[in-house]
């Protein structure tokens, strides 16, 4: 086992262009699940690819166990890396796939068979084992390639994207077993993953990635709760949280001209452009919307204190359903505003609802530099 320290690791593919991977400083826990997530391009896969040796390091460094691992050869670093594509020989069975490392590394024969036989074992492989790459199905052939990691009994594991061919359902089962199987081992995990729902699932902590830069690593439920910038807080949540332009005015900021009540030290800057963020559970259907007519409340689209949406589209997924709407009065050009709906209540395409903020759950941003005002 092994702790992993990015100091300020730096990859640049061209003197022309901005670094791929820019400056990262990040301090993984002995044992520890981290996942590396943010937008096509952001440099996960370079990231994870300088801590395997795959790729040089131009700047900083990449320590294990407190050693610069820079001038370390890949096959020296014992770290054992699990690629998309799985990367398994073709024309080898999946316990010789598996054994293949040992084999190179020299382990004696009686030893790569019980470390095979332990992986395979734990992997429900047993039954598959003299079965070739093509005469599996993906989700075995990942399990094969997750083998291979296993049985080198590595300081680390570096995992790029490793549930991408499989399908939905396949994935979402595979998930929990890679994190079980992670939490079993013990063994420092690095995790890259596109996919926001993956990386809040499996990470005991998650570090989000934008243009090569490092945003926030920190918990799922703190990414989810304190967001640090707008760029986490839309990235973070499904369907995404709304956010909304807006100005500090007599303690509060107006959302489609909805007034929404503000933490004391963000109602005291008083005339700062903000822009207020929320999330989908965050807003409730009123029923009886607020009489007041259209224009008294210095909005066209809010009757007092309620806003009123069109709804334009419903996502209904069994326990809950999301409802997408445009502001009255906004026409088509309106920002939508998502809000959750509970079981009972069925809204239609067309339908027009009235929908209040809860009190407390507003996140609040700096409306130039989209950082978060606590
Ligand atoms: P994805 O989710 O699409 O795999 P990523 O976040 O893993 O993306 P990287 O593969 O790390 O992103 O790429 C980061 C940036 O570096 C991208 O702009 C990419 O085009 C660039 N890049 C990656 N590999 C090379 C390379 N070998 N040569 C030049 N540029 C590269």
């Amino acid at each position: 086992m092994a702790t992993v320290y990015f100091d300020e690791a730096t990859r640049r593919f061209s003197k022309d262009e901005a670094p791929a991977v820019d400056g990262i400083t990040l301090d993984i826990a002995d044992g520890e699940f981290l996942v590396l997530v943010g937008p096509s391009g952001c440099g996960k896969s370079t990231t994870l690819r300088m801590l395997a040796g795959l790729e040089p390091v131009d700047g900083g460094r990449v320590l294990v166990d407190g050693h610069d691992q820079n001038g370390v050869r890949p096959r020296d670093r014992d770290i054992a890396m699990v690629f998309q594509s799985y990367a398994l020989y073709p024309n080898m069975t999946a316990a010789q796939n598996m054994a293949f490392a040992l084999d190179n590394a020299r382990v004696s024969k009686a030893e790569t068979k019980q470390r095979v036989a332990e992986a395979a074992k734990i992997l429900e492989l047993e039954q598959l084992l003299d079965r070739k790459p093509g005469q599996m199905s993906g989700g075995q052939r990942q399990r094969v390639a997750m083998g291979r990691a296993i049985v080198r009994n590595p300081k680390v594991f570096c995992m790029d994207e490793p549930l991408s061919n499989l399908d939905a359902k396949l994935r979402v089962s595979t998930r929990s077993q890679i994190a079980g199987l992670q939490r079993r081992l013990g063994i420092t995990t690095v995790y890259v993953t596109h996919d926001q729902v993956e990386a809040m699932t499996m990470g005991h902590r998650v570090a989000v990635l934008r243009d090569g830069r490092l945003q926030q690593v920190d918990t799922p439920e703190r990414l989810y709760d304190r967001p640090v910038n707008t760029f986490v807080a839309s990235f973070i949540g499904s369907p995404a949280i709304t956010l909304v332009e807006s100005e500090v005015r007599e303690g509060i900021a107006r959302v489609h001209g909805v007034p929404v009540p503000l933490d004391r030290a963000v109602a005291a800057r008083a005339g700062e452009k903000v822009v207020v963020g929320l999330r989908p559970e965050s807003w409730h259907v009123v029923a009886t919307p607020d009489p007041r007519p259209a224009g008294e409340n210095g909005s066209s689209s809010s009757h007092g204190t309620s806003l009123a949406l069109k709804v334009d589209l419903v996502e209904s997924l069994g326990a809950e359903s999301f409802v997408y709407g445009r502001p009255v009065g906004s026409g088509e050009s309106g920002e939508r505003v998502t809000v959750r709906l509970d079981r009972r209540t069925h809204l239609t395409v067309g339908d027009l609802v009235h929908v209040e903020p809860d009190h407390g759950e507003v996140h609040v941003f700096d409306a130039a530099s989209g950082a978060r005002i606590e």
